[in-house]
């Protein structure tokens, strides 16, 4: 496992049991008042079709082939990772996003330039904008979790396929039940959305080794870096012309 603070929080997500009800959605909506979206039925029951602005979490729905029914009907919480090695805090030239003291990744929609750089640097196509072209996700009910509350779907989920607690614990539980696959365990130095399987992750649709674009790494090492420099630059620059040589006043136009 990947070293981690005793502090870490994390979502263990069961998917094995989990039975589609979608009250975590509707837990979401309701804690972070968030509308709903006007949807059309487009032949399955997952709805909406993705993440928005305006919904966190979404169960999706999968359907596989089965020896003993026509068919197998999967459900599977797809929400912000609240990855340890996060692309979308990284490549954040504002400071927008950024990690809380339980390893959650929120967002300060004040900050936030509309630039849309963290939806490049996400390996998991989390971020989304709203009206205003502000960044809008999962952010682990910081809120909630700061003041020794469970995230708002886990409270809600009556069937226990999503528990919130110390990352270490939930795994090793997880484990100790029969559940030797857990994705996210090691990924992006560990992931704070962790899922317990006892089949393959793929056949719930989740990515396969997941890992940050490389764009992130050059922005990180190199052009952050440099835009800080830069930004630097001009400050120092409007400090040393005030030093010397006063505050900047308005030329009259030459008649
Ligand atoms: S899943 Fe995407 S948005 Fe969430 S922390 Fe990881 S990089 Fe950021
Ligand atoms: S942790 Fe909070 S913000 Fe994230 S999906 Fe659950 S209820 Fe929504
Ligand atoms: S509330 Fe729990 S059981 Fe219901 S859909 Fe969400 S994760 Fe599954």
């Amino acid at each position: 496992m990947a070293n981690e603070s005793n502090s870490r929080k994390a979502i263990l997500v069961t998917p094995e049991i989990c039975i589609g009800c979608r009250a975590c959605q509707v837990a979401c909506k309701s804690w972070n008042q968030l509308p709903a979206s006007k949807t059309k039925n487009n032949g399955t029951y997952q709805n909406p079709p993705d993440l928005e602005s305006n919904t966190f979490n979404i169960i999706r729905f999968t359907e596989v082939p089965s020896q003993e029914t026509p068919v197998r009907w999967l459900f599977v919480s797809r929400r912000c990772m609240h990855c340890e090695d996060a692309g979308c805090v990284k490549i954040c030239p504002s400071g927008a996003l950024y990690k809380t003291a339980e390893g959650a990744v929120a967002f300060d929609r004040d900050k936030c330039i509309g630039c849309k750089l963290c939806s490049t640097g996400c390996p998991f196509d989390v971020p989304r904008y709203d009206k205003e072209g502000k960044v809008s996700k999962c952010h682990l009910c910081f809120d909630r979790i700061a003041a020794n509350m469970a995230p708002s779907c886990v409270k809600t989920c009556p069937t226990g396929a999503l528990k919130y607690g110390d990352r270490a614990e939930l795994i090793a539980e997880a484990k100790k039940n029969g559940y030797a696959t857990i994705y996210g365990e090691n990924d992006l130095k560990g992931l704070g959305s962790v899922y317990a399987f006892k089949e393959e992750p793929k056949l719930y649709g989740l990515k396969e080794n997941p890992a940050l674009p490389s764009s992130v790494a050059f922005w990180h090492s190199y052009l952050k870096p440099l835009s800080w420099i830069g930004l630097g630059g001009v400050v120092a620059a409007a400090a040393i012309h005030y030093l010397a040589i006063g505050p900047h006043k308005e030329e009259k136009e030459e008649v």
